[in-house]
């Protein structure tokens, strides 16, 4: 089976809340809110394979048998900076879940990806990850986020992205191959390509600043 895993999630909602996203004439309020809504729906679809074993309740009734969360407690990364803004529509569905934190910055340059803050669980054994960046561009960035998470010993990893390249698919689908730990990558779409300037085509422009309404330093 192979490492990487992609699901794009095709359904209405989606389809209709990234549209708007993409929309040069959304403006920041309105982006926020619905880059949240939209999190939530891929946060459903991300948590298909979470762990659960069988427990039985009482109702006013009767006997249940249902399911509850097992093994440790999931693990939400976002990455800073726009990754941020996808942390309360991923949590309202896990709102048990641990919060870790990742700055990684991409140099405009040489697209190529640096941490620059590290706030994570040193042992991550047996943990099931999510990692929320909203743009699958080159792939640099979320290589690195993987590997620092499964270095550290997580059972799986989940990336939650708004958008994904084919560029950047293929490029962390080679990079992690061998990688001992299941990766799954849950996108509202897969766009086109890459630009020159290593942005999505069509894309919805800079994630971050869209969500923050700042230009990148
Ligand atoms: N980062 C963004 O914010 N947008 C892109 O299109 C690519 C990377």
């Amino acid at each position: 089976m192979p490492t990487v895993s992609i699901h794009a999630v095709d359904h209405p909602l989606v389809a209709h809340k990234l549209t708007v996203l993409r929309d040069a004439r959304t403006d920041t309020p309105t982006f926020r809110a619905l880059a949240d809504e939209l999190v939530t729906l891929l946060a459903y679809e991300a948590t298909r394979n979470a762990q659960v074993e069988p427990v039985t309740v009482v109702t006013p009734v009767a006997e249940a048998q249902g399911v509850t969360f097992s093994g440790p407690r999931h693990l939400v990364v976002p990455v800073l900076r726009a990754g941020l803004g996808m942390l309360d529509g991923m949590v309202r569905l896990l709102p048990t879940a641990e919060v870790g934190f990742l700055g990684m910055v991409r140099n405009e340059d040489t697209l190529q990806a640096s941490t620059y803050a590290t706030r994570l669980p040193e042992d991550l054994t047996g943990r099931q990850c999510y990692l929320l960046d909203p743009m699958l561009a080159t792939g640099g960035t979320l290589i690195a986020a993987i590997k620092l998470l499964a270095d550290r010993g997580a059972a799986s990893v989940t990336a939650v992205c708004l958008l994904a390249a084919p560029e950047g698919i293929a490029a962390v689908s080679e990079a992690l191959t061998d990688l001992p730990v299941p990766v799954t990558i849950v996108t509202a779409a897969i766009d086109e390509r890459l630009n020159e300037h290593g942005y999505i085509v069509p894309g919805l422009g800079d994630a971050g600043d869209r969500l923050y309404g700042t230009v990148s330093a």
